[in-house]
């Protein structure tokens, strides 16, 4: 009987700090010293978006009835070692440790990302 392949993931996804709704100071670039939010992660190229920041216009050419021409401006992923993720506990631009802590209602052990500044548990804030 012939399984339907799944499809196949990446060998090495590399793991990144930064997840979807964190937010990030910018240490490099045009918008160095701004923060924003990270709308999507990209950990495959080892980028972000960060909402509002980094943002290119685009001139968009009208095609027929669907789609007006103007320019819109758009957000460029930003590498991520770029951007500086922001503990939302102490507010310090930190690095970013893992540790083995009980989380939850069910105090399972699992793996989190832990402040380098305050030691503090950093939540994730969005489920991709
Ligand atoms: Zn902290």
């Amino acid at each position: 009987m012939a399984t339907k392949q799944k499809e196949k993931k990446p060998l090495h996804l590399a793991k990144m700090n930064i997840k979807k709704g964190d937010t990030v100071l910018i240490i490099a670039g045009k918008d160095r010293g701004k923060e924003g939010m990270v709308s999507r992660a990209l950990p495959q190229v080892n980028k972000v978006i960060v909402e509002g920041l980094n943002v290119v216009k685009k001139h968009i050419r009208p095609q027929g009835q669907t789609r007006q021409g103007g320019i819109i401006e758009k957000a460029m992923p930003l590498n991520v070692s770029n951007v500086m993720l922001k503990c939302p506990e102490c507010g310090e631009p930190t690095r970013v440790a893992h540790d083995r802590r009980p989380m939850g209602e069910d105090k399972k052990v699992r793996v989190v990302r832990v402040c380098k500044k305050c030691q503090k548990v950093i939540a994730d804030r969005a489920k991709e």
